[in-house]
């Protein structure tokens, strides 16, 4: 079986690398390999510094989500760890379906005793002793791997009843999406496992309160839980110490389109976007990037200095998102792109709220309008999508339709995709 670092992991092997330091380095089905690479050294720092300990250290990293908004994990630990309503659950969304985003999957498949080691610590930090593991059901090879994680680490005993003789109960499930892009927001995904629709729920209560089954869960991204294990092996300093003030330690890049090597690139925050190109090797007639995958919006090539960082790409009037980097050089035809992420959120939308279920269906309407008169819009549709594209950002239940509008704005805004 082709290991998925040798095309996935371009910078594989390289010694800076704090988050893929093993994928492409380690035996993925060898509990003993991922020993020998420093593997279960942070859930035994994890039971020396005790639940409140846990989640000071990640609390003063100054860890945040990955998935894409950002939230700060600490904070989220600390209000599901405090809830008095029992029993407490952690959930990992493995649900990655943003398009251009494939980070958790490289992860999952490169490293998968991370993941498990991780969630281990993310419940006995918040009191938790079942984890659910939301996996894409479009990731047959994480869901192979992942499972012989699980049956290793039970039967070693770090997983069970008795974790790492330390007597804490702790076991996992991995529960298969069915390929909705709806069920990577939490609230649908907990819809989901318990059997009902995947439709977002309204927030608040937020999950800390009330989440899976109406308990406390703590719901956190992949690669937001695997930087809990350098949080903790190397201290919430050092940690702190890799990238920005406001966006602490490594983040994974999702980079493809008009690039020559693409793949998935680890850098601390703080690289500047032209950086990141420069290692993907960017190809001649760069036209547009789109940052942030669907739900993200489009730069421009005399864009590239805008640094890699939460508050960066914020106040460049962008988004970082889940990290998705994807390059379009000028042989690609922007309207019927357009259209196509229009056709992708119409299809996604779960139907529940009108904006969003009627609204995706206009958008996508005005943007087939302009593609058949060979790209150029009129002004009235022009006007027809931020009247609608308003609508859905103002009044959606979910970000999906809170977002829709977002790559279609920016392309008409930044780029001036229709002139
Ligand atoms: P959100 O801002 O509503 O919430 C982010 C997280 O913080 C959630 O877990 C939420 O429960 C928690 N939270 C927020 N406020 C809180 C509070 N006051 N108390 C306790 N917890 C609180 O964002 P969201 O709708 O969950 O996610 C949107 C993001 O998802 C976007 O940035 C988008 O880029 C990203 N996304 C990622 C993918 C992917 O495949 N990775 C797919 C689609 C969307
Ligand atoms: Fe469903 Fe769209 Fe409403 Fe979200 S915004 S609840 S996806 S209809």
């Amino acid at each position: 079986e082709e290991p998925p670092a040798a095309m996935a992991v371009p910078q594989a092997g390289s010694d800076d690398l704090v988050l893929l330091r093993r994928v492409g380095v380690v035996d993925p089905s060898s509990l003993d390999d991922y020993r020998a690479h420093g593997g279960y050294t942070a859930l035994r720092r994890a039971f020396e510094l005790g639940p409140a300990g846990v989640i000071r250290e990640v609390t003063d990293s100054g860890l945040v989500g990955r998935g894409g908004a950002a939230f700060p994990t600490g904070r989220k630990w600390q209000a599901t760890a405090s809830q008095p309503d029992h029993p407490h659950y952690v959930v990992c969304n493995a649900d990655e379906s943003e398009p251009g985003t494939f980070k958790d999957r490289v992860l999952m498949e490169g490293d998968p005793y991370a993941l498990v080691e991780a969630m281990t610590i993310a419940a006995y930090a918040t009191g938790a002793h079942k984890g659910y593991l939301y996996l894409r059901g479009e990731y047959p090879r994480a869901l192979t791997r992942l499972e012989h994680a699980l049956a290793q680490a039970r039967a070693r005993g770090l997983l069970g009843e008795d974790v790492l003789g330390q007597g804490y109960a702790f076991d996992i499930e991995i529960r298969r999406g069915a390929g909705a892009y709806i069920c990577g927001e939490e609230t649908a995904l907990f819809n989901s496992i318990e059997g009902y629709r995947g439709e977002p729920r309204s927030k608040p209560p937020f999950p800390v309160e009330k989440g899976l089954f109406g308990k406390p869960t703590v719901a956190n991204n992949v690669e937001t839980l695997v930087n809990v294990l350098p949080v903790l092996t190397m201290g919430a300093p050092a940690y702190a110490a890799i990238g920005t003030a406001k966006s602490t330690g490594p983040k994974l890049f999702c980079v493809s389109g008009s690039v020559a090597r693409p793949g998935i690139y680890e850098l601390p925050f703080g690289a500047t976007l032209g950086e990141l190109l420069e290692l993907a090797g960017v190809r001649d007639g760069l036209r547009a990037v789109l940052l942030g995958g669907a739900a993200g919006g489009f730069v421009r090539p005399d864009e590239l200095d805008i640094p890699l960082t939460f508050e960066g790409t914020r106040e460049a009037g962008t988004t970082l998102g889940s990290g998705v980097v994807m390059a379009f050089d000028d042989t690609v035809p922007l309207p019927r792109l357009l259209l196509r992420i229009a056709e992708f959120f119409r299809d996604e939308s779960c139907g529940q709220c009108v904006p969003c279920r009627v609204g995706t269906v206009r958008q996508e309407e005005a943007l087939h309008r302009i593609v058949e008169r060979t790209g150029a819009a009129a002004s009235d549709d022009i006007a027809l999508l931020r009247e609608v594209g308003r609508a859905m950002r103002d009044a959606s239940i979910c970000g999906l339709g809170q977002t829709a509008w977002n790559a279609v704005e920016s392309a008409i805004d930044r780029l001036g995709a229709y002139e």
